[in-house]
């Protein structure tokens, strides 16, 4: 049976069974026993691959698909990601050797980032990763690496576009940004690229991220090409890698609803022949982190004590904002929503009832679930967060309380 999460969306990955959550085909009771403990994540591979399948079924052949991995840095995540795209994307040298160590050649890693410093620009360009170049200062200390060492270190620039991705979730470009350089600056920037012991590889512009409305990342994706087209004029070399950014957004709250790719799809297919044209041989990248793994995901923690407080049911869990901030709704939301939660061990169960999820910090921010209808729960039952296999474990504040850490399970 499919998991109906009222008043959310429908899952459309995970299942049930006698009441009973199931995910990679496996009971949520089954996979607590595996993992020894509470709390623990669970990503399914399957889901993974069927997500990176929907994609490539839907979008021009033209166009490569990399992985994002500070969505989720999980090795065994990373490894099996790498068998599925054409390529990994690192913001810290840390994802960099963790892209390495699965396997990933450095021809297929970039790395991009503000404030990289001077020794984790000396191991990047060691490596043989292509650089994503987020200021002149970059520029400078790179060719100085390669004068030095005689190994000329791949860049590419990362363009502070003059427009926004409009109601993104997160900007990350247009207007003043400490990501990338300037669009109006670039020339000056590939001119300096072009008389120094740097290899030029191409153009990055990455405009926002979480956004559902296909219409906006349309207009993105048309700006992006035409940025890079005029800027390739100045370029040193052939543009040979356009990464046009990604920003694809998943549903988490009850109004919202599924990315609709057509017209994305539809956009792509004429902007690969326009990008072919003014940039003969470019590769067109889109670069996506959430879309591909954040529905494969769920946190569970375990219900330790069930209260009641002048009426309303509060079920206070051995899990909270120290594994999940973005499900406690401190991660960038402006108004805090509810994700998808369930009783994974019973869905349905026999009553219903209102109840907020908290956790054992001692602070009111530490809310899984504020006011939802959920089955009846008692001690002992497991809470699960959906839609959190992206921005989960690795962007939560794990040392606040010093309470023990959460397991991860790849199925
Ligand atoms: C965070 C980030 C991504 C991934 O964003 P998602 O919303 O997870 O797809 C991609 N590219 C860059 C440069 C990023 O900083």
């Amino acid at each position: 049976m499919s998991l109906d999460i009222p008043p959310h969306a429908p899952h459309p990955w995970f299942g049930t069974a006698d009441d009973c959550l199931l995910i990679g085909g496996r009971t949520i009771t089954g996979l607590a026993a595996q993992a020894g403990q509470t709390p623990f994540y669970v990503y399914d591979r399957g889901v993974m691959t069927r997500k990176v399948e929907q994609l490539r079924a839907a979008l021009p052949r033209e166009v490569h698909i990399h992985y994002a991995m500070k969505a989720n840095p999980m090795p065994a995540v990373v490894r099996h990601m790498l068998g599925l795209v054409d390529g990994l994307d690192v913001a810290s040298v840390g994802e960099m050797q963790v892209a390495l160590d699965a396997g990933a050649s450095s021809s297929l890693v970039s790395f991009a980032g503000p404030g990289k410093t001077d020794a984790e620009l000396a191991r990047a360009a060691a490596a043989g990763i292509t650089v994503n170049i987020e200021s002149e200062r970059e520029i400078r200390v790179l060719a100085a690496i390669g004068a030095r060492t005689g190994v000329r270190p791949r860049v590419a620039v990362r363009v502070n576009p003059d427009f926004e991705l409009k109601t993104s979730g997160m900007k990350m470009g247009g207007g003043p940004k400490q990501f990338g350089i300037d669009a109006e600056r670039v020339p000056e920037a590939l001119e300096s690229i072009g008389t120094s012991p740097l290899e030029f590889q191409g153009f990055h512009i990455f405009s926002g991220s979480q956004n559902l409305r296909a219409d906006a990342i349309v207009e993105a994706q048309q700006k992006s090409v035409a940025l890079a087209a005029r800027l390739a004029r100045h370029a040193p070399g052939p543009v040979r890698t356009l990464n046009i950014g990604g920003g694809f957004g998943i549903p988490y709250f009850p109004e919202e609803r599924p990315l609709d790719l057509a017209p994305i799809a539809a956009n792509l297919r004429e902007l690969v022949p326009q990008a072919a044209q003014a940039m003969p041989g470019a590769q067109l990248v889109l670069e996506l982190g959430r879309y591909l793994v954040g529905e494969s995901g769920a946190y569970v923690c375990r219900v330790i004590d069930r209260k009641i407080s002048r009426g309303q049911v509060f079920l206070v869990c051995d899990g909270g904002l120290h594994h999940h901030l973005a499900a406690s709704g401190n991660f960038g939301q402006v108004i805090r929503k509810n994700y998808p939660v369930v009783i994974g061990n019973r869905i349905q169960g026999e009553a219903r009832e209102t109840a907020s999820v908290v956790g054992p910090l001692c602070t009111p921010l530490d809310l899984l679930a504020d006011r939802m209808n959920l089955a009846r729960a008692s001690e002992g039952d497991l809470v699960v967060v959906l839609q959190s296999g992206a921005y989960g474990l690795s962007s939560s504040p794990r040392a606040f309380l010093s309470h023990p850490p959460a397991v991860e399970l790849l199925v």
